[in-house]
């Protein structure tokens, strides 16, 4: 079999065997079949897409590339959650160790930025010392002593969406449904989880823009997880604009650790409610979500969720010192408000232009490899609804130069839209896929 073959297989529409497909993601994880083949590869799923099978194919054999853990000598119920990206999504650094605080332990393998959309594992490595590349033994005994672990791709576990997801990052290739589905749930099927909440993201600054493709990427994860025994459900979470105020790495380390201190902005807050009791739930801790929402609350309220957090984060390296109240995490040299040009009503913010913004500061990646700046970022001083007068706190700018600044701010301005009116309440949730 050759490379070439399968990418021109691909290219010209036809579906892929299932030896076809282990070939091409065996060959790529050893080394053997070169980026740029895997590249060209990618683009050719990204236009011609991949049939059910194919999808359950290429998910079985991403999570095969490597070592896969079984958690059960650990505990009973391991429960795990992944969103499907987007912009100021902090969701993770608040649900690990909040649901953690309830007695479920968490367990979980991150990614990186990819794109306009902000990575968990680029978030937590924004704390000074936090190690994201744990092996196995080491995942398994923080799972056993502190409930709570999130850790990155080591070349241990599904090392072939380690590889293909810096790819896609770079080759403008991650937007496809059979590629993010696989990607997502290689990790989740490698890393041992029995239950897996799925956070679909929809709208403009995420990778699925409308209801009907996020509600089929969500159904195609679920199934391929019931599949493999693992209980699945998804929620489908509006990303059209980004979540909270923050957007950028440090940035968002803050934003999370204010949510825990009880001081979050409301979106957030809510949407880690949900998040979280539907990991309770999923995870038997609960019977449903109206209970489980009352145990997360309490975890809050009490500040089990922030010790068990500072329990986490000191277990993986990362320094408290940081992260007193208020946190002194690294700042960018340039800090500047932006007032707005008009009075009306914020009618919208284009979560994927605020992302881009953020990435053009530094706070993601353009090439490989690339170092990012975890200083820089945007903070958002309105949402859609606020009602403005001219010169208000539109939002802020963390840059590392006056050029950056300015361009961040020319994005940042064409970003939000107004209205003289006050719009509709907005739609955090549409729905819950179990
Ligand atoms: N998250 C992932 O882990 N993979 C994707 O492809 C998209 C989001």
């Amino acid at each position: 079999m050759k490379a070439v073959d399968v990418i021109i297989k691909k290219r010209d529409g036809h579906a892929l065997s299932r030896q076809e497909i282990d070939f091409f993601i065996q060959g790529y994880t050893r080394g053997n079949i070169p980026d740029y083949q895997a590249a060209a590869w990618a683009m050719a799923v990204l236009w011609r897409g991949m049939t059910r099978q194919e999808t359950v194919d290429l998910t079985l054999s991403m999570a095969q590339s490597g070592a896969t853990m079984d958690l059960h000598d650990v505990a009973a119920v391991v429960v795990d959650k992944h969103s499907t990206g987007g912009v100021g999504d902090k969701t993770t650094i608040v649900v690990a160790p909040l649901v953690a605080a309830c007695g479920l332990p968490v367990g979980k393998m991150s990614g990186r930025g990819l794109g306009f959309s902000g990575g968990t594992l680029d978030k937590l490595e924004a704390i000074p010392g936090y190690d994201t590349a744990l092996s196995v033994e080491r995942f398994k005994a923080q799972l056993r002593q502190i409930g709570v672990v999130v850790s990155g791709q080591t070349c241990e576990l599904a090392p072939a969406d380690g590889k293909l997801y810096a790819l896609r990052d770079v080759t403008g290739t991650v937007p496809s449904l059979p590629l993010i589905a696989s990607s997502i749930m290689s990790k989740k099927i490698a890393a041992g989880a029995d239950a897996i909440v799925l956070d679909v993201k929809v709208g403009r600054g995420a990778f699925m823009t409308t209801l009907d493709d996020a509600t089929s990427l969500a159904q195609t994860m679920v199934d391929i997880g019931k599949g493999v025994g693992r209980r699945v459900s998804a929620v489908l979470s509006d990303m059209d604009q980004p979540l909270g105020r923050a957007v950028g790495n440090a940035l968002e380390v803050v934003e999370a650790l204010d949510t825990l201190r009880g001081r979050g902005p409301a979106d957030l807050v809510e949407h880690c409610l949900v998040t979280g009791a539907e990991m309770l739930v999923l995870g038997g801790v609960a019977e449903d979500p109206a209970s489980a929402r009352r145990l997360l609350v309490d975890a809050l309220q009490s500040g089990r969720a922030l010790s068990k957090f500072n329990d986490w984060v000191v277990a993986q390296g990362g320094s408290l010192s940081a992260l007193g109240d208020p946190p002194t995490m690294q700042a960018a040299p340039i800090i500047r408000t932006v007032g707005a040009p008009r009075s009306g009503f914020v009618a919208s913010i284009d979560a994927m232009a605020v992302g881009l913004a953020a990435v053009e500061l530094g706070a993601g990646r353009s090439q490989k490899g690339d170092k990012i700046d975890h200083a820089v970022g945007v903070v958002l001083e309105a949402k859609v609804g606020n009602e403005m007068r001219v010169g208000d706190a539109l939002f802020s700018v963390h840059a590392n130069g006056e050029a950056a600044f300015e361009r961040a701010r020319a994005r940042l301005s064409a970003a939000y839209g107004w209205s003289d009116r006050r719009g509709p309440e907005r739609t955090l949730v549409y729905g819950v896929l179990r």
